[in-house]
């Protein structure tokens, strides 16, 4: 124990929270030795704002109205009041009527911004450009905290490997690398410098744990997975988290390996609050506690308020059950008074963190809120950030950039004049039909005549945050119009996706096919205008094979947010030239999925033998992905060279470099990101075929060459091994450099004692 104890302290130093503030710790006792216990359970009790405000609380409650719960101290946070005036509102009940007047703390779903919006965070995910995530983050925070809110419920850290979860357009993507890094950069974002300024906000990590491995893709769902897994896969963004100071954790939904993970004490208790030292404090999701009454695993709300309390969720989202039972719960002996005492002080430390005792008001300052929302300046940092996260998939015979001059643009597809879509899901404060659409930021460019028809409805279901969508749409008569206006124009552009709120939560997709007509209408167009650049716009990667095959230019550009059509026609236009990578694999059958680049190897080759052996293989699809992770082309051409190694044989306390040459051999000035990732050869236990471990933005003029260089320590090639525990083990690696996690370049190394 006291090896493994050392070997986290010291190996993983990092991961240890900072040091408290003993002022504020001090303040915090004083102030609890004044809170009644019913006080201290009004903490750890979160309110909505959206609706019901007024009306009464629904079934666990036991008193008649939120105004009163304000008054009587019985809240410690609300989410969904937004504005100035609103949180100004409830924020003066609790100040000016509670008997000790402890503020509350706000929290809003920021997720990929708050009225300006940046692309959704999976398309950031994209640019792997850590500056321009952290400067988006920043952006909403200025605009959240503008309006009243001072805590966001941002970023989602969970990786997925499952392209039909609806919520892969919230994430990082399918590595724990990539998605540590962005982690890192959104939350430092959010928060800044310093938290108690009036335009950061407290981030959130969530959701603890394993959301992203809901089986079979489908919203809410079970999750099962092993040690390797969990410790491997799952918890690095959450352990890179508390390495920048994340502020509160979210629990999940899921049941992971059992136990629902908001009852789960190994994760919130063992691992969380103790292997991890976390000092911030952990909320549920929405309504998480009472569903574990509908899990099985609770008989009633008060046993799931026992076991939420004991196992370390520290405040309760919207279930009612803490308001409710907590108190009862201590006066039975249940719950330790001790529990929660640590569940108050952790609540109370951000709301000092965030200067909410010095001014309950800080956030609410209407000139700022009139001038920072939607400024020209956020737009300004959206554009940026839309532009960088576009991935070019395929660019056969240059087609792309677009001439600007002389040209008959055919504008086709669902999407091509959306305003709503690009916002993507999530986006609840933004309004509705404020995109910029593909056709407005086509028309900003003079040259060439543009040429419009819609082809098909995308979705028959309304227009607005609805859970259904009614995707069968089966009115072709805009087909043959599409088809018309193709024939005969210098090139098509079309814009072809999914809904904004086809993906996100409670979204989840058993097809990853162009949703609705829209590949007839393809197709079609197809047959009198090859000369086609597709444009893409989803929440998710999409099965697109005859695409790939048929099209000879297709540009990914995800639900970019406000700016999506400016970006997309500077990227079409080649004023901005693409450098995206793909955070995800885009795989080829959706009967593929789970598909992802860190798989283990199996004990069989991926092709038939000789001797007839049983290979792993489908029969009816190919293993590989359609694009793999890390994928995207750029109009310029880069070429990888001459890999050399300071040395092969890495000892526990050195440093290997790792150098090669990057050129540009195209004609164009563009960025490369290149990637290093490594393999582990043979080791305690199974280790992936290849592992992301570093990845730089180059960027070179048409003809130059640059020396790029990575270092490799020990402290690179840890894992969670078989002995529980974080360690590198020595033996043979090898290393591999590319633009993919298809790499070009290769070498070998070992790591001594
Ligand atoms: C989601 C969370 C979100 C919360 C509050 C839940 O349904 O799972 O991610 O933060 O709602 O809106």
């Amino acid at each position: 124990i006291l090896i493994t104890f050392c070997l986290f302290v010291f190996g993983h130093s990092n991961y240890a929270q900072t040091k408290l503030d003993v002022v504020v710790e001090k303040k915090i006792d004083s102030l609890m030795e004044l809170m009644t216990l019913e006080e201290k359970v009004g903490q750890m009790n979160q309110y909505n704002g959206f609706w019901n405000v007024t009306g009464p609380i629904p079934e666990e409650g036991d008193a008649s109205n939120k105004f009163e719960h304000l008054k009587n101290g019985w809240v410690g946070s609300m989410l969904n009041v937004t504005g100035v005036e609103e949180v100004r509102k409830v924020q003066k009940i609790v100040v000016e009527e509670s008997r000790l007047g402890i503020p509350l703390i706000i929290g809003y779903d920021v997720i990929h911004g708050y009225r300006t919006q940046s692309p959704i965070p999976l398309a950031e995910s994209a640019s792997w450009d850590m500056y321009a995530i952290k400067a988006s983050a920043a952006m909403a925070a200025d605009e959240a905290s503008a309006a009243g809110i001072n805590w966001t419920f941002a970023p989602m850290v969970d990786i997925s490997r499952d392209a039909r979860w609806g919520r892969v357009m919230e994430g990082a993507g399918e590595d724990p690398y990539l998605g540590s890094q962005i982690a890192k950069a959104r939350i430092t974002g959010f928060q800044g410098e310093d938290l108690s300024a009036p335009n950061t906000i407290a981030a959130t990590a969530k959701h603890f744990a394993g959301y992203g491995f809901s089986e079979a893709g489908r919203d809410y769902n079970t999750v099962d997975v092993g040690t390797s897994t969990l410790y491997n896969t799952i918890f690095p963004p959450f352990m890179a988290a508390i390495e920048a100071d994340v502020k509160t954790f979210m629990n999940s939904f899921n049941v992971l390996n059992g136990i629902p993970a908001t009852g789960n004490s190994f994760l919130q208790r063992e691992v969380l609050k103790g292997e991890w030292d976390y000092q911030g404090f952990v909320v549920s999701d929405w309504g998480s506690m009472a569903e574990m009454v509908a899990h099985g695993y609770s008989k009633d709300g008060k046993a799931a308020a026992e076991s939420a309390a004991n196992a370390g969720s520290d405040m309760d989202m919207e279930s009612y059950l803490y308001v409710k039972h907590l108190k009862i719960l201590v006066d039975e002996g249940k719950v330790s008074v001790d529990k929660i005492d640590d569940a108050v002080r952790r609540i109370l430390r951000v709301k000092y963190e965030l200067g909410l005792f010095d001014n309950p008001y800080k956030y609410c300052n209407e000139e700022r809120e009139k001038e920072v929302i939607g400024s020209v300046k956020n737009k300004a940092i959206a554009l940026d950030m839309a532009e960088k996260s576009i991935v070019l998939l395929k660019n056969e015979n240059q087609l792309l950039p677009l001439k600007k001059k002389g040209m008959n643009i055919a504008v086709i597809g669902p999407l091509a004049a959306d305003k709503n879509s690009p916002l993507g899901g999530w986006r609840l404060a933004a309004e509705d039909n404020s995109a910029v659409s593909v056709m407005e930021g086509l028309k900003k460019y003079k040259g060439n005549k543009l040429h419009h028809e819609k082809g098909v409805e995308l979705v028959k279901g309304k227009e607005a945050f609805v859970f259904e969508i009614d995707i069968n749409t089966t009115d072709r008569t805009g087909i043959a119009e599409a088809v018309e206006v193709a024939k005969n124009k210098d090139v098509v552009v079309m814009v072809l996706g999914e809904h904004g709120f086809q993906s996100g939560e409670g979204r989840s997709r058993a097809s990853l096919d162009l949703p609705g007509l829209q590949q007839e209408l393809l197709e079609a167009v197809y047959a009198v205008n090859k000369n086609i650049v597709l444009v893409l716009m989803n929440g998710r990667p999409l099965t697109i094979n005859w695409a790939d095959e048929n099209i000879p230019a297709i540009v990914e550009a995800w639900q970019l947010g406000s700016t999506s059509g400016d970006a997309i026609a500077k990227v079409l236009y080649g004023d901005y030239n693409p450098s995206g990578k793909l955070p995800m694999t885009f795989p080829r059958n959706v009967g593929q999925v789970p598909l992802y680049y860190n798989y283990l190897s199996t004990g069989r080759p991926t092709y038939p033998g000789d001797d007839l052996v049983f290979w792993t293989h489908y029969t009816d699809e190919v293993n590989t992905p359609l694009y793999e992770f890390g994928y995207g082309l750029s109009y310029t051409e880069f070429t990888y060279d001459n890999l050399k190694l300071n040395t092969n044989s890495l000892n526990k306390t050195g440093e290997l470099k790792v150098s090669f040459d990057l050129s540009n051999t195209g004609k164009y000035e563009g960025k490369e990101v290149v990637q290093l990732y490594i393999q582990d050869l043979f080791a305690s236990i199974t280790r992936p075929v290849k592992e992301l471990k570093d990845f730089r933005m180059i960027s070179l003029k048409p003809g130059e060459t640059k020396n790029v260089s990575f270092v490799i320590t020990p402290m690179t090639l840890e894992f969670y091994s078989a002995n529980n525990i974080w360690e590198s083990e020595t033996g043979d690696f090898k290393v591999f450099i590319g633009g993919s996690s298809n790499t070009q370049l290769a070498s070998d190394f070992t790591l001594k004692d």
